[in-house]
């Protein structure tokens, strides 16, 4: 059972409101050096460093089985090993946890659009029973020929989401089996992890020649999460 005491997924708000006797905010008062304000300013400090980071996750091949012929229906979906206890771990950390995921089942005509939604409302509603913390989910339902902005590996996905849930792309992380999603973190300037569930023992070899040969490339998500989790703690350790 992962832990959350490693971090806190919400900061204490340093400014205190207690009553309709208003006190003068407490940074406020000029050269206060009070160990409380040192306090309230130091987790404030932390809390800028690491607010808005993201873990973005591609869904079919990360977090549930791919299949060739699409999932076309909850019958259809299967957890890979490990990938649910590691979204568990993810919802200890202070990253936002965001899905990025094409559906082109829905373009070409094999699902509809509330059939996409409706099984991916569900892997998020199963992941969340397990202990996961899934904070927003981008959807392309595009085909292919329809030169959408959002269809991996374009960063439409991506700039969506850092506009609507305000983040830092910059210092953030996105897992995929598939080129096309470290393609897309590229473009968005998100820092790419391949797993090698899914697509992505095959993908792997392709990385070089897109330029996306410093990439690391991990077994499954587990190790995406914990690769993850231990380059945010080397930045916390080398901003303090
Ligand atoms: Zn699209």
């Amino acid at each position: 059972m992962a832990s959350c005491t490693t971090f806190p997924t919400r900061w204490p708000d340093p400014v205190s409101s207690s009553g309709p006797a208003q006190t003068p905010h407490i940074s406020s008062v000029p050269g206060c050096l009070c160990p409380r304000k040192r306090v309230l300013d130091a987790l404030e400090a932390v809390r800028d460093t690491l607010k808005r980071l993201a873990a973005f996750l591609d869904r079919d091949g990360v977090i549930i089985e791919n299949r060739a012929d699409y999932v076309k229906s909850w019958d259809e979906v299967s957890f890979i090993p490990g990938a649910l206890l590691a979204l568990q771990e993810l919802a200890c950390s202070p990253l936002a946890v965001v899905l990025f995921t094409n559906q082109s089942a829905v373009g070409r005509g094999i699902i509809t659009l509330a059939q996409a939604q409706a099984i991916n409302a569900r892997v998020i509603e199963t992941v969340r029973a397990a202990g996961g913390r899934i904070d927003g989910s981008y959807l392309c339902p595009h085909a292919p020929e329809a030169g959408c902005a959002c269809r991996k590996p374009a960063p439409g996905l991506l700039l969506q989401a850092a506009q609507e849930l305000a983040l830092d792309l910059s210092r953030s992380w996105a897992v995929g089996d598939a080129a096309t999603d470290l393609q897309a973190a590229r473009a968005a300037g998100v820092r790419g992890i391949l797993v090698r569930t899914g697509r992505g023992r095959t993908q792997e070899a392709r990385l070089p020649a897109l330029g996306l040969g410093t990439c690391p490339v991990v077994d499954d998500l587990p190790a995406a999460v914990k690769l993850i989790l231990d380059r945010i703690e080397s930045y916390r350790i080398t901003t303090r």
